[in-house]
């Protein structure tokens, strides 16, 4: 298939692109390259069937050819984006997705766009299913991403009501690996990059908070899962295993072998306190599962920190 891939510059993006190609793909990548990485794409690049478009999905979309599936990651998607980058994300999950979700219209492909667990906000139910609406400040310092992911999803549902469009709505939940930005500004890049310096770990508030975490590869099995079936309503993608940020500080400080000092800054406004999915729905309709434990996965992870650290991004 000729598939399209919206922010393949970006973390999951690569992830995302590398395993299309090695399914035997030819991928046509985009991205603005804000948050993205140009070392991602010029890896990509060694690829034959793979083609880079610098371009910004606001605008109208100019790719020749056919095209079957459009894979859409672009968003700046770090806490750390939610200030400077706030217009651009309300862009990118408005007008970014009016025009892919136009340029899907006109191919006849399907479009699928990364939805978040934000969408449920500060969780009033734990773990979070589909069904439940969200707990979202629509004017909180998060609200640019909470609320434009929400009107994405509005906006997909309609493009599916009146005009039929075929559309794949994953809820994802905190996802890790190699290749994630070391700006990140994520608890987990922050950790690794705070430990492999020497410098304090800083957790928020007194660190009971929870987190789950999906190893990368597991997300990109789901996403790639979602879009061949037939599964239109949105379907969370996420680990359930479910760890304190405490106990998350202390593993980063056990892999590195770093003598840094855990140290407690308060905690964010709006920072989520509890955050799990309930996967039910992706085990039932689309078999997914994921397979990466946390230990394996976050070895993996600080080893590719490790190995890339003061490296060009
Ligand atoms: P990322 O910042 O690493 O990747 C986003 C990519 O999109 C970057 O390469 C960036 O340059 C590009 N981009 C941003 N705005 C663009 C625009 N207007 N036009 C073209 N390209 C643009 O983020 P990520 O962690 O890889 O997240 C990818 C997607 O998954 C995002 O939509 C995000 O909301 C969603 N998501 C990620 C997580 C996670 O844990 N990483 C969790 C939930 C949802």
């Amino acid at each position: 298939m000729r598939i399209l891939v919206a922010g393949c510059a970006g973390f999951i993006g690569y992830h995302l692109t590398e395993r299309l190609l090695r399914d035997g793909h030819e991928v046509v990548g985009i991205d603005n390259l804000c948050t993205g990485s140009r070392e991602n794409v010029a890896q990509l690049a060694a690829h034959a069937r793979f083609q880079f478009c610098e371009h910004d999905i606001t605008r109208p979309l100019g790719v020749e050819g056919p095209v079957e599936r459009v894979y859409d990651l672009a968003c700046p998607a770090s806490p750390v984006d939610f200030g400077p980058r706030r217009l651009e994300i309300m862009a990118a999950c408005s007008r970014g997705v009016w025009e892919l979700a136009e340029f899907a219209r006109r191919h006849g492909a399907r479009l699928l766009h990364a939805s978040t667990s934000e969408v449920y906000g500060d969780p009033q139910e734990h773990p979070q299913r589909e069904t439940y609406w969200g707990h979202v400040n629509p004017i909180g310092p998060r609200a640019c991403y909470d609320e434009g992911k929400r009107f994405a999803e509005a906006l997909l549902t309609s493009c599916h009501a009146c005009y039929g469009t075929e559309i794949r709505i994953p809820r994802i939940f905190n996802t890790y690996g190699p290749n994630m930005r070391w700006d990140d500004g994520r608890m987990l890049p922050t950790f690794i990059d705070q430990a492999l310096r020497g410098a304090p770990l800083t957790v928020h508030g007194d660190g009971s908070q929870t987190r789950s975490f999906c190893f990368v590869s597991d997300l990109v099995e789901g996403l790639v899962r979602l879009m061949e079936s037939d599964v239109r309503e949105p379907v969370n993608l996420g680990n359930p295993a479910e760890i304190t940020v405490l106990t998350a500080a202390q593993e980063v400080l056990r892999l590195t072998g770093s003598r840094s000092v855990i140290a407690h800054v308060p905690r964010p406004k709006d920072d989520p306190a509890l955050r799990r999915p309930d996967i039910s729905r992706a085990e039932t309709l689309l078999g997914w599962r994921p397979v990466v434990e946390r230990p394996d996965g976050f070895a993996r992870t600080v080893e590719w920190f490790q190995r890339t650290m003061g490296k060009p991004q």
